[in-house]
């Protein structure tokens, strides 16, 4: 970090708070010129600046980056997700994320490339904060498309190893191949990987002897379905060369799979989700529970310890929200059985302060830990570094100042969502997002929008450089 003294007219003064990023914690002052971070500097004097803000006692933090989320998902062409790209990314911004990366789905049969120009239509000039896009590969046609992409700033290609009866998953021959194509075009691939024939199995087997409970999802999905898929997919990223992100990993064996596959210095790289860390099995069994159902499920406290080891050690990456929202009466208000409920649950104002509370609050991990996982890991391997996801001279002004003192319930009221629930719901936390800039404009300030709620832009990301080919 560059620290600098000297007369200079800033946008913007953030004075007196302690600065931290991915390599340390620094007390400093912050100034901002536009939209850029311009200096920081030690001391009280050789500055003038339009607006000041005073963030004494308070942590900046370079804003947080969600590089998986599902606002106005759609399902064959029907939006049947709560929220829509305005309402989500304005709930984002006051938990203190500033860039997000959702998916541009392919249909089966149809140009991926369209998928992506129709989404980039939907989201354009409606998102609060900036964003970016995955895109979600459904079957070999048009693999031709994965160059032009590229181009559109989509390095990451998403497949899925199941919902093969929503027509959404690759047979192992395809995802060789398409394995093969995007390590070719220097892409790499992030995968949701669940055996799909043991799902569809233990899910027949228990709807038949009528267990429909929403315990039973979590029967459905054992810890074998993520072990096996996950490590069918390592093989043949190690074969294919291609880099492997491994999406919203929940179970020991996963995590276990992911560090061996590092130390074996293989092209990859996880993430896990605050649900995992925070929630287990149980909230399957509360009278709400099914508003609880996501997919890979819930797991046991075993697997939450292992994750957090596997967070603290570093093999997992990312924390990331898989922030996905539907109301009571989407979700079927607890009539309908497991196998019929809509999966997802809210997350993305939230992870911040309850990440920090569980991980550093508890001394688990450090301050520059943190924002590793949330901000300038996912930037890095995201192609946004050093633009987002740091404080460096030349950055975006994207910033969170974070108060780590403060005390906050969570409850549905309190937060920004278009729904009246929240699986953290009377969760106390430690430590709470004050003020959210983006690009040197505050967006949020003590609980209120005050900037523009549709200044967001599409990030184009950098290819991912393939060094050690
Ligand atoms: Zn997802």
């Amino acid at each position: 970090m560059l620290f600098l003294v000297g007369d200079f007219q800033v946008d913007l003064l953030i004075k007196n708070g302690t600065l931290v990023d991915n390599a340390g914690l620094y007390p400093g002052n912050l100034g901002i010129v536009d939209g850029k971070i311009a200096i920081i500097f030690h001391g009280d004097k050789g500055y003038s600046a339009d607006k000041v803000i005073d963030a004494t006692g308070k942590l900046i933090f370079p804003g947080i980056i969600d590089s998986h989320v599902h606002f106005q998902l759609q399902d064959l062409g029907k939006i049947i997700s709560t929220d829509s790209f305005a309402s989500g990314s304005k709930a984002a911004a006051f938990g203190g994320v500033t860039t997000f990366i959702d998916f541009a789905d392919q249909t089966r049969g149809e140009s991926p490339l369209k998928g992506f120009q129709n989404r980039r239509q939907t989201a354009d000039g409606h998102v609060a904060i900036d964003y970016s896009l995955h895109v979600s590969k459904t079957d070999l046609e048009y693999l031709d498309e994965i160059p032009t992409l590229i181009q559109e700033g989509v390095t990451s290609f998403k497949f899925f190893t199941t919902y093969s009866w929503r027509k959404l998953d690759l047979t192992d021959g395809q995802l060789v191949s398409f394995f093969q194509e995007v390590r070719k075009q220097r892409g790499f691939v992030v995968g949701h990987c669940e055996n799909d024939s043991m799902v569809q199995y233990y899910r027949n087997q228990l709807i038949s002897d009528n267990k429909t409970d929403p315990i039973f999802h979590a029967h459905s999905r054992p810890h074998l379905v993520e072990e096996e898929a996950m490590q069918r997919v390592i093989l043949f990223a190690r074969r294919t060369g291609v880099h492997l992100h491994l999406a919203h990993i929940t179970t020991k064996q996963g995590s276990d799979l992911l560090a061996q596959a590092k130390s074996e210095n293989l092209r990859i790289s996880g993430e896990t989700c605050p649900h995992y860390l925070l929630l287990n099995e149980k909230a399957y069994t509360s009278p709400e529970g099914y508003l609880n159902l996501m997919s890979p499920p819930l797991r046991h406290t075993k697997d939450q310890q292992a994750l957090i080891n596997h967070l603290r050690i570093a093999t997992i990456d990312q924390i990331v929200t898989d922030h996905c929202e539907f109301s009571r009466k989407s979700k079927g208000e607890g009539k309908l059985p497991f196998n019929k409920v809509l999966n997802g649950i809210p997350g993305i104002e939230t992870s911040l302060p309850l990440i920090h509370d569980l991980l550093v609050n508890s001394k688990k991990i450090t301050y520059p830990q943190l924002i590793q996982m949330m901000s300038s890991n996912p930037a890095k391997l995201f192609g946004l570094y050093p633009q987002k996801g740091s404080l460096q001279i030349g950055a975006d002004a994207d910033l969170v100042i974070f108060d780590p003192l403060m005390s906050q319930r969570i409850s549905p009221q309190i937060l920004h969502y278009e729904i009246d629930w929240n699986p953290y719901t009377n969760f106390q936390v430690t430590g709470w997002p004050i003020t959210t800039i983006l690009r040197g404009e505050i967006l949020c300030d003590n609980g209120k929008f005050v900037g523009q709620p549709n200044g967001g832009v599409f990030l184009k990301r950098e290819h991912l450089n393939y060094v050690k080919s």
